[in-house]
């Protein structure tokens, strides 16, 4: 029987491994390639924030599975995974519904021989009072959309009454890590984006916008000389940042942190930690850690059972020489996929596993239009710094490549003419 292989999720890891085996082991008929995803669509995560802001429309930028699979020798499935039969090689996924509750696929089991779970992770608000209330998330396009459309709201009621030189809109985002940082500078252009169209009128310095962290300073998890110009960058436009500042209640009027500060916002935005689905703790007896993670070995082969391999935000995967996990970066899931497409080959052959190795090549945060700061890593050259222009450039690329790896050299470098083109004859910013 032709070897089965099932990847579940279809993000930035997940695509990239489905539609390269699809077109290498699918095509050739040695095992069939099935992608099991949640939605129907994929935007690339990173994209999240320039979506809330509205300076990217999301329906220009996402790709559609059925024709993704169509093109690639691979089959689709829409479901969302919520069980596993270890013993029988079977996952459950739950039925599909409507936006009117209807059922629109039902809940079914996929049978497979080797089962890639890359699901993801969603924010983590460690349980924080009235956060899942009163905040915004910004995990999938839909919930990017709502706030985006919240924001558009605040300028089209004032829009339509005097209320417009007077009023005041407050974003306050939790969390100073590259996702909180972005946003920021996404939302200072935004305003004045909106207010060069004429919406509302109101003043750009009306949209105050505060970050707010826990920790000493900006991008905790990046090294210093980055966060160092990052945080003066925003200060110069105006946006707000507080450390040392944790955030304990979360209100309908605003934050309140661990020493009693209260932050007035009209809009919250939690944006601080991941954990990868809650469906994966303890899924089936497989070992996973306290934020719900699958626990891997370097092969990235769960460590219950060598049939699963997990990678990307959903799997704990140890660094070799270090006590710190693989982070949770859209590179590291890149070069996992690239290297599961050698493993589920090689396992169907009866070779050796190759392990995994993080290379870590830079970190860039993208400042809007306004700047980009990051550092790139090679082996010959070591650590350089890189500031504005060329960093915004290098920024840029990372989605270049992902789209690569989906559409090949010759379509990406069709999209990339088509968004030219399309700058030219549509409004800057998504004004609906
Ligand atoms: C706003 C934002 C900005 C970011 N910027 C950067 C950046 O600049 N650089 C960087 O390296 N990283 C960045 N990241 C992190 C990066 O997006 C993630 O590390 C990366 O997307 C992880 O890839 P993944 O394949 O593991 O998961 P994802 O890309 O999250 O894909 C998970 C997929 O699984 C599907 N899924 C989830 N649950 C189920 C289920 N139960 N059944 C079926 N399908 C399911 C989802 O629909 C989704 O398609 C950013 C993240 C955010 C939110």
């Amino acid at each position: 029987m032709t070897h089965r292989i099932v990847i579940v999720g279809g993000g930035a890891g997940g695509l990239e491994l489905a539609t390269r085996l699809g077109k290498t082991l699918g095509k050739k008929g040695t095992a069939s390639v099935t992608l099991v995803d949640a939605n129907l669509t994929h935007i690339w995560k990173p994209l999240l924030h320039e979506v809330a802001a509205g300076s990217l429309n999301s329906y220009e930028d996402e790709l559609n599975y059925v024709a993704q699979a169509k093109w690639n020798h691979f089959q689709f499935q829409l479901g969302r995974m919520q069980g596993l039969d270890r013993e029988n090689k079977q996952i459950h996924l739950a039925a599909t519904l409507d936006e009117n509750g209807n059922e629109l696929v039902p809940a079914r089991s996929l049978g497979y021989d080797s089962l890639v779970i890359s699901v993801g992770s969603t924010t983590n608000d460690f349980g924080t009072k009235g956060a899942a209330e009163h905040c915004l998330f910004l995990d999938t396009r839909k919930q990017a959309e709502r706030f985006h459309q919240q924001l558009l709201n605040r300028y089209l009621r004032a829009h339509a009454t005097e209320l417009a030189a007077t009023e005041e809109i407050n974003v306050a985002i939790v969390g100073a890590g590259a996702t909180g940082v972005e946003l920021a500078a996404e939302l200072h252009n935004a305003a004045h984006e909106l207010a060069a169209y004429g919406l509302g009128q109101i003043k750009p310095e009306n949209l105050r916008i505060t970050v707010i962290e826990a920790g000493p300073r900006v991008l905790p998890a990046l090294p210093e000389r980055i966060g160092g110009p990052v945080h003066k960058t925003l200060e110069k436009l105006g946006v707000t940042v507080l450390t040392n500042s944790a955030v304990s209640e979360v209100t309908a009027e605003g934050l309140v942190t661990a020493t009693g500060q209260v932050i007035p916002a009209t809009l919250k935005v939690w944006a601080a930690g991941i954990r990868a689905p809650a469906f994966l703790e303890g899924i089936a007896g497989l070992e996973t850690n306290r934020i719900n993670q699958l626990q891997v070995r370097p092969t990235l082969q769960t460590t219950r059972d060598d049939n699963i391999f997990a990678f990307g935000d959903c799997a704990a995967c140890p660094q070799k020489g270090s006590d710190r996990n693989v982070p949770p970066r859209a590179q590291a899931a890149h070069q996992q996929a690239s290297l599961l497409v050698k493993s589920l080959r090689l396992r169907i052959e009866g070779g050796e596993l190759p392990e995994y190795r993080y290379k870590d090549y830079g970190s860039l945060i993208s400042l809007s239009k306004f700047s980009a700061v990051g550092n790139l890593m090679g082996n010959l050259t070591g650590s350089v710094m890189l500031e504005g222009w060329l960093a915004r450039m290098f920024y840029v690329s990372l989605y270049r490549m992902h789209q690569m790896a989906l559409y090949g050299m010759f379509r990406t470098a069709m999209l990339m003419l088509g968004s030219r083109i399309g700058r030219g004859t549509e409004p800057r910013m998504k004004l609906h």
